[in-house]
């Protein structure tokens, strides 16, 4: 029976998510100390670990079936592949920054720059599409400290909180793509191989949708019950049960956790009362 074989990056922002994620959905590794490779139980699934820089040309080339990897990559690489699912992790953005001294109006303060990135490819397509002549140069690593050593006059680069282009005296000026994990999978995967990538994905989906939704009970009044189950914006409608207690019953409901910090006030405002949150493990959606 084949295996379908998953490229993870080996080590780095992306790698203790990923193999988390798997975790999550039944799969487990069975090596504690990462190798090269490593064999799932329970699924037939194959790790092969690698820099995520190799990840879409591997998936491309059907060394791996699919890939987990940041967005920007994907977009970097331009490999014939497909984005199937997003993981909602790693998140960062790519933006232009400049020395923090500098004036800057529009794009079109870059004309005639000098950009230091490891993104020539989004860069390049972002300055096309601003009709902006800049020089791109393209460095592996250490690029926020290109102004500093004269290098360039501005950077393009991957930026999450933006301390440390405020610890290289550089201000953000533009932001150029926003980026997350994501799934991608070869083009020209058999039939077999697609059944476990529709199992898998079943999987990572039913993960995502529990984490991000609550489980929430509470005690509601039962003169304001229907006012507490109107801001309740539920899965499908809420479960209601008599309390021992005359008057009051109990409420249960599933909701996402931004949408349960949005009600919280009113909730209370109606009298609930004993509110608990408790996190889902798995929703098959
Ligand atoms: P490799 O050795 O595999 O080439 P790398 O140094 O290129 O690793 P990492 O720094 O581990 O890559 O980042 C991997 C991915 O994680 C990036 O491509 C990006 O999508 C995302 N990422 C990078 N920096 C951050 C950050 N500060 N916060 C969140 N996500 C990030
Ligand atoms: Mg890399």
């Amino acid at each position: 029976m084949e295996k379908l074989r998953i490229a993870i990056q080996k080590s780095g922002r992306l790698s203790e998510k990923s193999l988390e994620l798997l975790k999550e959905a039944g799969i487990s590794l069975n090596n504690g100390s990462r190798k090269l490779r490593s064999v799932a139980q329970y699924f037939p699934l194959e790790v092969i670990y690698l820099r995520d820089d190799d990840i879409p040309q591997y998936v491309e080339d059907g060394v791996a079936h699919i890939g987990i990897v940041g967005e920007n990559e994907y977009a970097e690489k331009e490999c014939a592949v497909d984005l199937v699912e997003r993981l909602g992790y790693s998140r960062c953005r790519l933006s232009i920054a400049i020395p923090k001294s500098e004036s800057y109006e529009s794009p079109e303060s870059l004309n005639g720059k000098r950009i230091a990135t490891s993104y020539p490819v989004i860069l390049g397509k972002y300055l096309g599409e601003h009709g902006i002549k800049a020089d791109i140069h393209v460095l592996s690593g250490s690029v926020e400290l290109a102004p500093s050593i004269g290098v360039a006059e501005a950077i393009f680069d991957i930026v999450s909180s933006g301390s440390t282009l405020i610890s290289n005296g550089l201000k953000e000026v533009e932001t150029v793509m926003k980026s997350e994990a994501v799934v991608i999978a070869n083009r020209n995967l058999d039939e077999e191989v697609k059944g476990l990538l529709t199992d898998l994905l079943f999987r990572i989906r039913s993960v995502l949708a529990a984490s991000n939704n609550k489980y929430i009970l509470l005690n509601a009044p039962n003169d304001h019950l229907q006012e507490i189950i109107d801001v309740i914006p539920g899965m499908k409608s809420p479960t209601i049960m008599p309390l021992a207690e005359e008057g009051w019953s109990s409420v249960h409901s599933v909701l996402s956790e931004k949408a349960f910090w949005a009600v919280i006030g009113q909730l209370r405002e109606l009298g609930a009362q004993g509110i608990l949150v408790i996190p889902i493990e798995k929703m098959i959606i």
